[in-house]
């Protein structure tokens, strides 16, 4: 990656940590956004600062590998949540983005052992396919990391029950829009139970949608 790419790429980073927590979704010093940036390393935002507020100097640079030393290029001190960014991009070498935030809608709905497997609206399969859910874990834990593996090969938007969601994508963008449709399908869901039973799609037309998202 050339030097003008990589200044806009950590930039991009920056911005999307102040969108994040324009939504409220990443209240505290929580949420994280990692970008990567070669073959062997990656940038993943600072453990203790509010998203909003993280500068492109304050990223992290993170080996891939974590057997490989020094593990930071600096002295920086990554999130704690580096395990699970990890994890992605060891075994996804075409993912270049992973975002984690603390989504208020889909964790209450979480809360209330929703099945995310079910189809409501079209837009959950078009932008989302299928989506994970991981047994709860530890936040920032090893066991955490070990939760999103077992579901990253299948899904790329991830519900973290109690805690939040992981999503990760080809670029930066498509990580966000990946993001933000799980939080709009959470809240529309929310709405809708509040006047009463939702129905599922009808089969058919789950097939219909499957074979849509196919063609595009
Ligand atoms: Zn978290």
């Amino acid at each position: 990656m050339n030097p003008t790419d990589a200044t806009e790429l950590k930039e991009a980073c920056c911005r999307v940590g102040r969108e994040l927590a324009e939504h409220g979704w990443a209240p505290g010093s929580s949420g994280n956004i990692s970008a990567r940036l070669n073959a062997e390393t990656f940038w993943i935002t600072p453990s203790g600062k509010a998203l909003g507020t993280v500068k492109p100097a304050e990223l992290c640079e993170i080996s891939i590998l974590p057997t490989r030393q020094p593990e930071q290029t600096s002295d920086c001190r990554p999130s704690s949540e580096l395990p699970m960014h990890r994890v992605v991009y060891e075994n996804l070498p075409d993912v270049h983005a992973v975002i984690h935030a603390h989504l208020p809608y889909t964790i209450a709905l979480s809360l209330h052992d929703f099945d995310f497997q079910r189809v409501i609206v079209p837009e959950s399969v078009l932008t989302l396919g299928t989506i994970g859910v991981a047994p709860y874990s530890l936040p920032a834990s090893e066991e955490n990391a070990v939760a999103v593996s077992q579901l990253m090969m299948k899904h790329h938007t991830i519900v973290l029950p109690r805690h939040g969601a992981l999503t990760f994508g080809e670029q930066l963008e498509q990580a966000l829009h990946r993001l933000e449709t799980l939080e709009s399908l959470a809240q529309t869901i929310h709405l809708a139970l509040q006047l009463g039973e939702v129905q599922d799609l009808p089969e058919a037309e789950c097939r219909r949608l499957w074979e849509h998202r196919q063609k595009f």
